[in-house]
C-alpha cells in the first residue's frame, strides 16, 4: 500500500482503497445473491419435512410425481403451527386428490396453447404480450394451471428471446409486455437486464409488467441490483404480486414492497378463489385491507382454472358472486378487486358480475 506521491497525484494507496472498495461490493452483491438462491435451494421440499415443522402428524402423503412439492421457508414461517386448516399450508400442501381426474377440469383450462405466437411467448391480449421467461417458480401452488404445462418445452430461454423480441418489434400494436412464467423473477438480474436491453429500442413499448409470487415467498429477493435494474428500464413498471391471504403478507414482504414503491414501481395484487383458503368475506376483506396496508392495491380476484388436479378449490360462481356482494358492502371501491374468469378464446378475463 503506497501513499499519495508528493504531487499529489492519487498513489497506490487510493487505487487500492477503490479496489477494496470494489471488491466489497462485489463480495455483498454475491452474499445478496446467494441469500435468495440459498434460501431457494434450503426450500421445503417433502409434506413430511413441513408438516414436522408445524409439529403435525405425518400421514401417508402420496408423492406426487407431476407436481412436487416446493416451500421456501420464509413462506413456511408465516403458516400456525398446529393447524392442518392453515390458509398457507393448504395451498402448498399435495394432496391425495390431485390423482384423480374431475368433469371440467384438464390439462389447459385457459386455452393458452391456442395463443401461442411462438416459443415462450402468449399474444392472447390485444396491445399486451405475455414473454414466458422462464418455467421455474420458488414455490409450487397446488392450485396452480401450470402444473400441467409443458414448460420445459414451451418457455422462452436466452436463445430464443430473440425470437419473441422480433415478434413484439414487428407488431407495433403491442405496448405492454408482460414477463410472466413460471416466475420471471427466478432468473437472475443480468438475465432479466439483458432481455430489457434486447427490447429498449422497441417504440411502441410504453410498459413493462411483472407477475410474480417471489416478493411474497423469498422477499429477499428484492435486492439492490433487482432494484437498479428496475430503476433503469425506460418504461412506467407494474409489478403483480400473487397473494391469496393476509397472513402472506408479513413485515418483510411489506419492506420488499416498500422498497419497489421508492423507486416508483406501481405494485399490484391478484388473487385466486380458493375454497378454504380465503373463500369467505372476512378473509377477503382482511387481504384487501393488508394489500393496501403494505403499499399495493388489489387487481384481479381471478375464479379457479379448472386445472386438473385443482378441484378441491374449485368454488361456485354464486359464493364468488355473494362474497363480492359483501365485499363492496365494506371496502372502499378501490379495494375491490375485480372478480374474473379467464376464458379460452375470450378477448379479455371475462368479468363476473
Ligand atoms: C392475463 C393475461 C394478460 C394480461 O391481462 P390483463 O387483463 O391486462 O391483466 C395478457 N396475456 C395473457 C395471455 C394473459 O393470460
Ligand atoms: S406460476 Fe405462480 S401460482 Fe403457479 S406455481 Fe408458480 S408461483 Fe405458484
Amino acid at each position: 500500500m503506497g501513499l499519495p506521491d508528493a504531487a499529489g497525484r492519487p498513489g497506490c494507496f487510493d487505487v487500492d482503497r477503490q479496489r477494496i472498495k470494489l471488491m466489497k461490493r462485489n463480495i455483498l452483491a454475491r452474499k445478496e445473491r446467494d441469500s435468495w438462491r440459498k434460501q431457494l435451494s434450503q426450500a421445503i421440499r417433502t409434506p413430511a419435512e413441513l408438516l414436522e415443522l408445524l409439529d403435525l402428524t405425518v400421514k401417508d402423503e402420496p408423492a406426487n410425481s407431476r407436481f412436487p412439492m416446493l416451500v421456501p421457508r420464509a413462506f413456511a414461517s408465516r403458516m400456525e403451527p398446529g393447524n392442518r386448516q392453515d390458509p398457507l399450508l393448504l395451498q402448498v400442501l399435495p394432496d391425495r386428490d390431485e390423482n384423480r381426474t374431475a368433469p371440467g377440469f384438464s390439462d389447459d383450462p385457459v386455452g393458452d396453447m391456442a395463443s401461442k405466437a411462438g416459443r415462450g411467448i402468449l399474444h392472447k391480449y390485444q396491445g399486451r404480450v405475455l414473454l414466458i421467461a422462464t418455467g421455474a417458480c420458488a414455490v409450487n401452488c397446488r392450485y396452480c394451471f401450470r402444473q400441467a404445462f409443458p414448460y420445459s418445452s414451451e418457455h422462452a430461454g436466452r436463445d430464443q428471446w430473440q425470437a419473441a423480441v422480433e415478434h413484439i418489434a414487428n407488431d407495433n400494436s403491442i405496448e405492454e409486455v408482460i414477463l410472466s412464467g413460471g416466475d420471471p423473477l427466478m432468473l437472475p438480474t443480468r438475465r432479466l437486464a439483458q432481455l430489457t436491453e434486447m427490447l429498449s429500442g422497441i417504440r411502441h413499448i410504453r410498459c413493462l409488467r411483472i407477475h410474480s409470487r417471489l416478493p411474497i415467498v423469498l422477499p429477499d429477493r428484492i435486492t439492490d441490483s433487482l432494484l437498479e435494474w428496475l430503476q433503469s428500464v425506460p418504461w412506467p413498471t407494474v409489478l403483480v404480486l400473487h397473494a391469496n391471504h393476509a397472513n402472506e403478507l408479513d413485515e418483510d414482504v411489506a419492506v420488499a414492497v416498500d422498497r419497489l414503491r421508492k423507486i416508483g414501481v406501481h405494485v399490484l395484487n391478484q388473487a385466486v378463489l380458493l375454497a378454504r383458503v380465503n373463500d369467505s368475506v372476512s378473509r377477503l376483506a382482511a387481504l384487501m385491507r393488508r394489500t393496501f396496508e403494505i403499499g399495493a392495491l388489489p387487481y384481479y380476484l381471478h375464479l379457479l382454472d379448472p386445472v386438473s388436479g385443482a378441484q378441491r378449490f374449485d368454488t361456485s360462481e354464486e359464493h364468488a358472486r355473494q362474497l363480492m356482494e359483501g365485499l363492496r358492502r365494506q371496502l372502499s371501491g378501490y379495494l375491490v378487486p375485480r372478480l374474473v374468469r379467464e376464458v379460452a378464446g375470450e378477448p379479455y378475463k371475462i368479468p363476473v358480475l
